[in-house]
């Protein structure tokens, strides 16, 4: 039976200014500037995706196939964090820009402006490896039309996409707009590369009801420069991580979590990443997932013999790491290499 209460509080918005009732829709998504208000935002799709009903709507694909496969679903996700009455924003999860710091070796152009450049400044090499991105319309001023036009008495999370968050001059200005503002009740999300600590809006952060940065550190020395593929050393990450901790530590609305890519890069390195992490007493999630999309750098391209050798000639200390497995990416990169594979470890082994 399909029941969703997407289409009652919750917007995604991509940089490219689409909006959709949730990250995994795979639907048609209207543009931004369609919309007066999120209300309008949440009626339209009210519209078309009719619910409860026995058939599912096409663009619920990804959900589809994680209930058919017992796996849980991001409608369930929602289904208990979002109500399913009225048509008010609730959850608002927006990516501003690729803007970022860093070349990941992960990355595409997509989600840094760093590659961007590379691709552009190399294309005849890297059009055989990565896609073109062509730099969207800036949304920041159709997000904050919107958000001054609606009812956000509800809104209860803020997630912050990237390219690179505390980088982004737009992810920032929008943090600002919320100075003024009463926030004790928002929880605001944000994935960070840990490069960079945001010290100007410490502040800011105290007044949230909870604030989750989710670094992205796959290695520690050697790996993590051979991984972020740029000029940030990991010294200058170690020093963030102990900022962020120290942060944490003086304020309890503070979660830190992180979540590790794995790459043949830092695939048998592991176990001294979680170790490194283990002396930093704020981070309580510890998340992997693996990195399905960038073929040329992925686990997934290595025979599973290789990847077995890999796996067992490290001490892997990952049994307090938490799987992150509703990868879409990566779940159907199993399934054209045909593999029953239940979870990503199940995968690597
Ligand atoms: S069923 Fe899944 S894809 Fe469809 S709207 Fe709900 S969360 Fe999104």
């Amino acid at each position: 039976m399909f029941n969703c209460s997407a289409k009652h509080g919750y917007i995604c918005v991509k940089p490219e200014g689409e909006v959709r009732p949730c990250c995994r829709w795979k639907g048609f998504s209207p543009p931004l500037d369609m919309f007066e208000t999120f209300e309008d935002i949440l009626d339209y799709y009210q519209k078309i995706i009719p619910t409860p009903s026995k058939t599912w709507p096409q663009g619920c694909i990804s959900c589809y196939n994680d209930v058919s496969s017992s796996r849980k679903s991001e409608m369930e996700v929602l289904n208990e964090i979002i109500e399913q009455t009225g048509n008010t924003i609730q959850y608002l999860e927006v990516g501003f820009d690729n803007v970022c710091n860093m070349n990941c070796v992960m990355c595409s152009t997509q989600y840094s402006s760093r590659w961007d450049k590379l691709y552009k400044d190399n294309k005849e090499f890297l059009s055989k490896y990565i896609l073109e991105y062509n730099s969207p319309p800036l949304i920041y001023d159709n997000i904050i039309r919107l958000l001054e036009n609606s009812d956000i008495s509800r809104l209860h999370t803020i997630k912050l996409m990237g390219g690179e968050p505390m980088y982004s001059k737009a992810s920032l200005k929008f943090l600002e707009w919320f100075t003024n503002k009463d926030v004790s009740n928002i929880k605001l999300k944000f994935t960070t590369n840990a490069t960079i600590f945001p010290e100007k809006y410490l502040d800011l952060f105290k007044k949230f009801k909870c604030v989750i940065p989710q670094t992205s550190i796959d290695g520690i020395n050697e790996i993590n420069d051979w991984g972020r593929n740029s000029n940030t050393s990991f010294k200058k990450i170690e020093e963030v991580v102990g900022l962020w901790n120290e942060y944490a530590r003086q304020n309890n609305n503070i979660e830190l979590r992180n979540n590790t890519t794995i790459t043949l890069v830092n695939m048998e390195h592991l176990g001294t990443l979680s170790k490194w992490l283990s002396n930093y007493d704020q981070f309580t999630i510890k998340q992997i997932s693996i990195a399905a999309m960038t073929k040329y750098i992925s686990p997934l391209v290595v025979s599973r013999k290789i990847r077995q050798l890999l796996w067992q000639e490290q001490n892997i200390l990952y049994n307090d790491m938490k799987l992150y497995t509703r990868h879409e990416t990566l779940l159907n990169a199993h399934q054209q290499q045909g593999y029953p594979v239940k979870n990503v470890i199940d995968y690597i082994k």
